[in-house]
């Protein structure tokens, strides 16, 4: 069995939230909106039991959060959904970075048809966006400064706090997209100053296909969003359509777990990390780490294998270690990774990079097995 090593993709899903998942799927029918029986009161209890989870673990209030589809979802929501404040105020620019994931940058692309301006911040060769530069492009027309937390195909932690405490007195949101570090950079993530926040259950060990929006109030009025979809009132409107109770109640699980767990979970994705850099070191290959290991998150590593193609050594090393090179959002298309274009690198050092991503449950000494049988592949195709 090969060890899977692409979490950042989608981690596995906690068998606690399963369980839970499960016991809800056989136990409680219903539609959490349905007010003229049990059923339906029922339902809304988990709802609502699921929210006050993902409020404790990010230290809000429950009303600031709404349930969405997933990141991607609360991303569009984040953005598009300033439409008709922007077109009322007249503020019209978004500033956002090159190393966003698509559902941000393509969602500012559309924006831009429209005639907004769009300022994309590009990262120094490590990988990490400059505070400084993003604040000091605000101006008078500013809407929106949209930043992610951490990046999905290299595991830098962006300055998102020097950010938010930068922006706070101006008049503009600031939304992070902390789809990487939700339930992990928990005590980070509380100290943020933001005004809107995108996550996804399925980066934490809760279900596919459910995610949240939160939306910070400020004297007690919600950042200006509009819904992009519209239908039921469910989740104030914000994402209409029966609310899926399992799913809901899955990710206030996996927020429990987080809650619990994030520490020990950390303290075990050091410990990963430290052993491959130990094995990698002790190879012979020569390998670079694109990032400052000093702003990476615990659980990713993106390195170059000197002379060794991405491509070739996946394929070459599946039955040992399921790993990628870069998004599985865009793995279907074969240009170089825009993260690592936005580097600096060059298309032979991204040709040769790969990404590794680990974190709950991964088995230490299989994956100490696997991956030294991964190296010795990698050696044989230098
Ligand atoms: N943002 C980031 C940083 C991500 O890594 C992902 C998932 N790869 C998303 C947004 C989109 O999440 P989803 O596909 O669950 O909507």
């Amino acid at each position: 069995m090969s060890v899977y090593l692409d979490y950042n993709a989608s981690a596995p899903i906690d068998d606690r939230v399963v369980d839970f998942m499960v016991d809800i799927y056989k136990n409680n029918i219903g539609n959490a909106d349905s007010r003229t029986h049990d059923y339906g009161d029922n339902a809304r209890v988990i709802v609502e039991n699921a929210r006050k989870q993902v409020a404790l673990l990010l230290d809000i209030p429950s009303e600031d959060v709404f349930f969405t589809s997933g990141a991607t979802e609360s991303n569009n929501i984040a953005i598009q959904g300033l439409k008709e404040y922007a077109e009322k105020t007249g503020k019209k620019h978004i500033i956002t970075t090159s190393i966003e994931h698509k559902a941000v940058l393509e969602t500012a692309k559309y924006m831009s048809n429209y005639g907004y301006r769009v300022d994309m911040v590009s990262p120094d060769h490590t990988g990490r966006v400059s505070a400084d530069e993003i604040i000091d492009l605000v101006d008078d027309d500013t809407l929106l400064v949209s930043i992610m937390h951490v990046n999905n195909e290299t595991g830098t932690i962006q300055p998102v706090k020097e950010i938010g405490d930068g922006l706070a007195d101006k008049d503009v949101l600031f939304h992070i997209d902390a789809t990487q570090s939700c339930g992990k950079l928990v005590e980070e993530i509380r100290q943020i100053q933001y005004d809107m926040l995108s996550f996804s259950s399925h980066k934490m060990y809760g279900p596919q296909g459910i995610g949240a929006l939160v939306l910070r109030r400020r004297n007690y009025k919600l950042p200006p969003v509009k819904p992009i979809m519209f239908g039921g009132q469910q989740e104030h409107g914000i994402s209409p359509g029966t609310i899926p109770v399992a799913l809901v109640g899955g990710l206030g699980k996996a927020c429990e777990i987080a809650i619990e767990e994030y520490e020990s979970d950390e303290a075990d994705n050091i410990l990963i990390r430290d052993m491959l850099i130990e094995m990698l070191d002790n190879s012979g290959i020569k390998y670079i780490i694109n990032g400052d290991i000093d702003y990476l998150i615990s659980s990713t590593l993106n390195i170059q294998i000197e002379g060794v193609s991405s491509e070739a050594l996946m394929l070459s090393s599946k039955q040992y270690c399921g790993i990628s090179n870069g998004s599985a959002c865009t793995s279907s298309s074969y240009s170089p990774s825009y993260v690592l274009v936005a580097m600096g690198m060059s298309e032979d050092e991204i040709d040769q990079s790969i990404r590794l991503s680990w974190g709950r449950n991964t088995d230490v000494e299989a994956l100490r097995k696997n991956f030294e049988k991964l190296l010795e592949v990698a050696k044989e195709l230098v």
